[in-house]
């Protein structure tokens, strides 16, 4: 659902926050951590087995993916402002900018997985 609503870019977006919901859950059922981590990652590698899923390389999974190996791409602007860079300053252009954005890629990072938590426990 939440791929579906773009709310991730791949399913393998989801694993983290699925196998700790589906573990959560069982502990809370009694199983003892070890026996629901293994339960929950083998739920979840027959999910991905029957959508024919394929577990992307390391490198691939960096956000830097879509620019080729060995090209450097210079940036002009601020990542967060959009307004043009100081010199010295490769990608934000103030330490505020550079504060707000890792601040509102946590929180975004933090609401995925609260959704997809709360996925996971409702399937369960
Ligand atoms: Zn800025």
């Amino acid at each position: 659902m939440a791929f579906d609503a773009g709310a991730t870019a791949s399913l393998w977006g989801l694993e983290g926050p699925l196998v700790h919901a589906i573990r959560s859950d069982l502990c809370l059922q009694g199983w003892g951590w070890v026996g629901a981590d293994a339960m929950a990652r083998d739920v979840l590698a027959d999910v991905f087995r029957k959508v024919n899923a394929v577990r992307p390389t390391w490198r691939e999974g960096q956000p830097d993916w879509t620019i080729p190996t060995n090209i450097l791409i210079e940036r002009t602007r601020c990542a967060r402002c959009h307004g043009p860079l100081p010199e010295g300053r490769p990608k934000f252009c103030s330490d505020l900018c550079k504060a707000s954005h890792s601040s509102s890629q946590h929180s975004a990072r933090e609401t995925k997985e609260r959704v997809a938590t709360a996925m996971a426990v409702q399937l369960i």
